[in-house]
């Protein structure tokens, strides 16, 4: 794992890959809050550590795994630092990327319904055979559930999303967050 910083030309050429070694770009959407800092580190670095943040405008973090057709996927993960709120700038992080996880917290109908909106957006603006995510985290605080699972399901359901629950805190399905989401990438030919 690495913080490099990219750039905006970076975002043209981001998406380069061959059969066995996928490199992806992921970018994170949801409202401020959710846990989207959270998740990356827990994912890449194994830790929950909310005073580290990783948002530093253009800079990402990178993390490698292998499926067990002994693919390898990098996710090179962009995390938007609040900047994507210039309706101007979306587009740039959208750009090139394979990858979309849309967040929100299940404490919080808000974030639910802010979700939806980035939903729309992604729709609007991002690559058309972008796979998305729908993930409600904090799934932890289940004494203070204000989001029904059930309605995270069907929306996820109607617009052809993959959901899942997570815990940033607990780690509760974290690593299958990503692994689902290589499992439903596009794969290049092998000749390309
Ligand atoms: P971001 O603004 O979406 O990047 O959100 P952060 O990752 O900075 O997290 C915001 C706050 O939510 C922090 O205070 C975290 O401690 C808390 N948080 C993040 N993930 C979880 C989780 O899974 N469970 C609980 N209980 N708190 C979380």
């Amino acid at each position: 794992s690495s913080g490099q910083s990219g750039g905006l030309n970076n975002l043209e050429n981001a998406g380069s890959s061959d059969a066995k070694n996928l490199r992806v770009k992921l970018v994170l959407l949801g409202d401020s809050g959710v846990g989207k800092s959270c998740i990356v580190l827990r994912f890449v670095r194994g830790q929950f550590d909310p005073t580290s943040k990783v948002t530093v405008g253009a800079s990402f973090l990178s993390q490698t795994i292998a499926l067990q057709d002994s693919t390898t996927v990098k996710f090179e993960i962009w995390d938007t630092a609040g900047q994507e709120r210039y309706a101007a700038l979306a587009p740039l992080y959208y750009r090139g990327a394979a990858v979309a996880v849309v967040v929100y917290d299940i404490t919080s109908p808000d974030s639910f319904n802010k979700a939806q909106y980035w939903v729309k957006e992604l729709q609007k603006h991002g690559s058309p055979d972008i796979v998305m995510a729908l993930v409600g985290n904090k799934a932890d605080l289940h004494e203070k559930r204000e989001v029904p699972a059930q309605d995270g399901i069907e929306y996820a359901e109607k617009n052809g999303m993959f959901f899942i629950e997570t815990s940033a805190k607990t780690a509760d399905n974290i690593n299958q967050l990503f692994e689902e989401i290589a499992k439903r990438l596009p794969r290049p030919s092998p000749s390309s």
